[in-house]
C-alpha cells in the first residue's frame, strides 16, 4: 500500500476520539430525558397542517406547529443535528444497534458492516417519502383520527413516558410496528431513520445553509480512501467542494452529474460528524462540523441552541 493510499485500518478505528464520543453520549442522554417527545410533537405539526387543509380552518400557532417550525428552522441552519443527537427514537435505535453488535464489532465502531447492500439501501430510502405522502394524504382526507395512535413512534413516546396504551386495534398496531422497527434498528444501523421515518423524509428535503453542508476536497483526498463513506451510517459518498465531480468521472459532464447526485443525497446526512472524525486528513466536514475540540465546541453550541428552541416551542 503506497503512502497516498489508505484503507479503514484497525489502527485508524482505535484513533476514534473518545472525548467526542463522550460528548455525543452526554448530549443524547440530555435530550432523551429532557425532550423525549420532540420528534412525535414535531411530526404532529405536519399532521396538524394536513388536518387544517381538510377542515378548511385557518392554521393557528400551537405547540406542535411551533415544534415543527423550530426543528425545521434549526435543521436548515445546522443540518440534521437533531437526528444524530437529539431525537429520542434515533438514540433508541443507536443504543439497540450498539448492544446487538457489541460482541462482534464493539459499540458503534466505525466500519461496522451493514446487512443491506448499498444498492438496495439507496432504493429503500424512498419508502419514507411514500410513508410521508400516505400520512399527509390520510390527514388531508380526514382519516387522521381513525389511524391515531397506531404509529410506532406514538407507542415509543408512551413507553418513554411509562404510559404504554395497549388497548384497542390502534394500540396493538402501534406495538407491532414498534417491535418490527426495533428489530430493524438492531440489525441495521439507523434502519428506521434511513428507510421509514416520515419526519426524516421532511428533514431530508429541507435546504441546508452552505456552511453546514458536509463536503470534502478532492485534491486533499487520499487515493483509494473510502473511510468517510465506510463509517457513514447513511453510506454517503461526500460531494467534492473543489471540482465538479469525483475522480472516477470520465468527463466534465459526468463529473457535474455525479456531484449533483451526491449533493442530492446529502439530505440523508444525519450530521453525525463520523466522517469528519475519521478522515485522516481532516478533509471531510463543514464549518460547523470539525474534528477534535472545535467539533465538540460546535456540538455544544448546537445542542444549547436546539434545547433553547425546543423549550420555547414547548411553551407555546
Ligand atoms: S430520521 Fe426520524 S427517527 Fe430518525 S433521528 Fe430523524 S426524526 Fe428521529
Ligand atoms: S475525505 Fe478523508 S476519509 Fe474521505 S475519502 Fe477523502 S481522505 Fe478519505
Ligand atoms: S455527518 Fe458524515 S458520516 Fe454522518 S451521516 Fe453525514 S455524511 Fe454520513
Amino acid at each position: 500500500m503506497s503512502e497516498n493510499t489508505v484503507r479503514t485500518t484497525k489502527k485508524q478505528k482505535r484513533k476514534f476520539p473518545g472525548a467526542e464520543q463522550i460528548c455525543d453520549i452526554v448530549i443524547k442522554a440530555v435530550f432523551f430525558f429532557a425532550f423525549p417527545a420532540a420528534w412525535s410533537a414535531g411530526f404532529a405539526g405536519v399532521k396538524y397542517l394536513g388536518e387544517r387543509i381538510h377542515s378548511g380552518e385557518p392554521v393557528e400557532m400551537s405547540t406542535f406547529l411551533a415544534m415543527l417550525l423550530a426543528l425545521a428552522a434549526f435543521t436548515m441552519v445546522f443540518g440534521r443535528f437533531f437526528c444524530s443527537r437529539a431525537c429520542a427514537f434515533g438514540t433508541y435505535g443507536d443504543v439497540l444497534y450498539a448492544v446487538f453488535h457489541w460482541k462482534k464489532r464493539g459499540p458503534g465502531r466505525p466500519g461496522s458492516k451493514q446487512m443491506i447492500p448499498d444498492a438496495a439501501a439507496s432504493k429503500l430510502r424512498y419508502v419514507k417519502y411514500g410513508i410521508l405522502v400516505l400520512v399527509c394524504a390520510l390527514c388531508i382526507l380526514g382519516f387522521s383520527s381513525q389511524v391515531a395512535g397506531s404509529s410506532p413512534w406514538t407507542f415509543f413516546s408512551q413507553l418513554v413516558a411509562l404510559k404504554p396504551k395497549l388497548g384497542g386495534t390502534a394500540g396493538i398496531v402501534g406495538l407491532v410496528l414498534f417491535v418490527i422497527c426495533s428489530i430493524g434498528m438492531a440489525a441495521e444501523k439507523r434502519a428506521f431513520c434511513r428507510f421509514l421515518c416520515p419526519f426524516g423524509a421532511v428533514f431530508s428535503i429541507l435546504p441546508v445553509l452552505p456552511f453546514s453542508m458536509v463536503q470534502r476536497k478532492q485534491k486533499e483526498c487520499i487515493k483509494g480512501c473510502r473511510a468517510c463513506a465506510n463509517v457513514c451510517p447513511a453510506r454517503l459518498d461526500l460531494p467534492y467542494s473543489d471540482i465538479g465531480g469525483s475522480t472516477k468521472a470520465a468527463s466534465a459532464d459526468t463529473a457535474a452529474a455525479e456531484t449533483a447526485k451526491y449533493q442530492f443525497s446529502m439530505g440523508e446526512c444525519f450530521g453525525c460528524s463520523k466522517c469528519a472524525r475519521i478522515c485522516p486528513k481532516q478533509n471531510a466536514g463543514c464549518a460547523t462540523m470539525k474534528k477534535g475540540g472545535k467539533g465538540i465546541a460546535w456540538d455544544i453550541v448546537k445542542a444549547v441552541i436546539l434545547a433553547g428552541l425546543l423549550t420555547v416551542a414547548a411553551g407555546v
